[in-house]
């Protein structure tokens, strides 16, 4: 035999290479199906560390799992792009990319050919985006109700459900106050709210706060609690006398010198406090550390000082307060330091924060996550951002649609008329997506525990008589099968386009691979688990 590959290269090719990377894709699809929905259970992981995560985030969990199958990876960034694009519908996207494939597995053993089972499927997406389209309802920014409702099925089922409204008021408050209208669209950069986590309380006491909120203190107790008119230096270098990088010798030979020496140390510390003084600061927040003598001369000049800021924070500080960062003390001047109305320090119970409030900017607003638990907040915190995406996604495309199924139910209806009018073996195709998007709200029923085929059809039945917004709501003693919109079911359309478009990319590149060339590990990755080599 002819050689062509060195000798630990893996191949498979074909049909073998075809279904391993679609069972792979599917297998990963069937670890967060349960997860999907209201009624959907959640799944603790433990890391290598021992550190657990209790989440029902598709894109968390995808990304803990540290999937090592190629077509697995493909399937975590497709949870990936979703949670970049919009911040929520994670589980549907993948979800909905592994029947994708488990249908096409079915066509293909019809002997169908991948690329006419990609080229139906494409078809079906376009004509989906289509129908989504014409099933939206328009959203603006003074339907607070319904943006509120749209949080509130985002975090349905999540960590945050028992305060669920109260948090959907928050994130509805603290998305309206960063939307900027342009050139007739709303814009939301969601980066200017800033979420910071606390321990203690619970989390129906989380708050929205206008401006910039840090979990940190002030280095001296002297300093003041509260400046007004604050002007605020960001120092990104140490207020310290840098460490000699290599190991260096001084000869002191009697007390005089150790005084002098001492005293040099001393002044070229007072020096830089005195710069920043000068500079007409009276607030210096620092990514690095604060010498004692520095601090104690800060706090006799009544300067509010903190330090060992995350660089984070740090950008967001900047933005709100239109400070610019420096990263040397000689840089300091009255033009690079940024405003606030106030900064405070308020305790609570052991710790403190420290509240930067009307700020220059007065788009920056910070959500102050409260809860008893870390896990707890962890698992508000991803709750809340999911909100926050939705909402944003709602707003910038103006476009809301049924969700609890319903949209999903009226789509593959659709689609199935759709069917109806194009070519036999595409037509295969074109069923096949339909019955991946009426896999959505399958599942949802089935993961509470409801009859599938009995919801389905019923829900089927409904949509032929022209209820659109028939769907599921789960929340519901009984009677699950509501008008959702009344029920107040809603999602952003942007959600369910981009899960489609996701879904349908990734599941036509897994179809068109049919050959799997692999170089084997190499001797560094494969003594693995993160560890550094040891030497001993
Ligand atoms: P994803 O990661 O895809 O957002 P979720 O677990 O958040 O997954 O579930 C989203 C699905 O749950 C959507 O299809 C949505 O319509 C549905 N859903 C949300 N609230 C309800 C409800 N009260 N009843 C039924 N379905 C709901
Ligand atoms: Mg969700």
């Amino acid at each position: 035999p002819i050689l062509i590959l060195p000798e630990n290269y893996q191949r498979i090719m074909g049909k073998d290479a075809q279904r391993l990377n679609i069972m792979a894709a599917r297998l990963v699809a069937d670890t967060v199906k349960s997860t999907l929905g209201p009624k959907g259970r959640d799944k603790m992981l433990v890391d290598t560390l021992g550190d657990v995560t209790i989440t029902n985030d598709g894109v968390t969990i995808l990304n803990e799992m540290e999937l090592d199958h190629p077509a697995a990876k493909m399937m975590v960034e497709i949870a990936k792009t979703q949670e970049d694009e919009v911040g929520d519908g994670t589980t549907t996207a993948v979800v909905l990319a592994g029947k994708l494939l488990e249908n096409a597995e079915k066509l293909l053993d019809e002997k169908i050919h991948p690329s006419v089972i990609a080229r139906g499927y494409r078809k079906a997406a376009e004509e989906a985006y289509r129908i989504l389209d014409q099933i939206s309802i328009e959203i603006d920014l003074n339907q607070k109700d319904l943006l509120k409702q749209i949080a509130m099925t985002a975090m349905t089922g999540k960590g945050a459900e028992a305060s669920k409204e109260k948090l959907a008021e928050l994130i509805v408050e603290a998305v309206a106050g960063v939307a900027v209208k342009q050139a007739n669209k709303w814009k939301v950069d969601t980066t200017n709210i800033k979420l910071e986590k606390k321990k203690g309380r619970s989390v129906g006491e989380t708050e929205l706060i206008k401006g910039i909120v840090i979990d940190k203190e002030r280095v001296h107790p002297d300093m003041p609690e509260q400046v007004k008119d604050a002007k605020i230096a960001l120092l990104d270098c140490a207020i310290e006398i840098k460490s000699p990088e290599t190991d260096t010798k001084i000869n002191i030979n009697n007390p005089d010198q150790l005084q002098a020496f001492l005293e040099q140390e001393e002044k070229i510390l007072r020096d830089m406090v005195e710069k920043i003084k000068q500079s007409g600061a009276n607030v210096v927040l620092c990514q690095k550390g604060i010498d004692d003598i520095a601090q104690y001369y800060l706090a006799k000049a009544g300067i509010f000082a903190a330090r060992r800021i995350k660089r984070e924070d740090m950008e967001k500080l900047a933005k709100a307060t239109g400070a610019r960062i420096i990263s040397n003390i000689n840089e300091l001047s009255s033009n690079v330091l940024g405003k606030a109305a106030e900064v405070k320090e308020i305790k609570e119970g052991e710790e403190s924060l420290i509240y930067v409030t009307g700020c220059e900017n007065p788009k920056a607003l910070t959500l102050l996550i409260r809860g008893g638990t870390e896990h707890v907040i962890d698992e508000v915190e991803r709750a809340i951002k999911d909100g926050i995406g939705d909402i944003a996604a709602a707003l910038e495309e103006g476009k809301v649609v049924c969700g609890g199924g319903a949209c999903e139910i009226e789509l593959a209806r659709k689609l199935r008329e759709y069917a109806t009018q194009q070519k036999g073996r595409e037509q295969l195709a074109i069923n096949a997506f339909a019955d991946a998007i009426e896999s959505i709200p399958r599942i949802l029923a089935e993961n509470a525990g409801l009859d599938p085929i009995d919801i389905i059809t019923e829900l089927t039945v409904r949509h032929e008589n022209n209820e659109l917004s028939a769907g599921l709501n789960l929340e519901a003693e009984e009677e699950v099968i509501q008008d959702t919109l009344k029920a107040g079911i809603i999602e952003p359309t942007k959600i369910k386009e981009q899960a489609i478009k996701s879904a349908v990319e990734v599941a036509e590149m897994i179809l068109r691979i049919d050959d799997v060339i692999a170089a084997g590990k190499s001797e560094s990755s494969s003594t693995g688990q993160g560890m550094p080599p040891s030497e001993y």
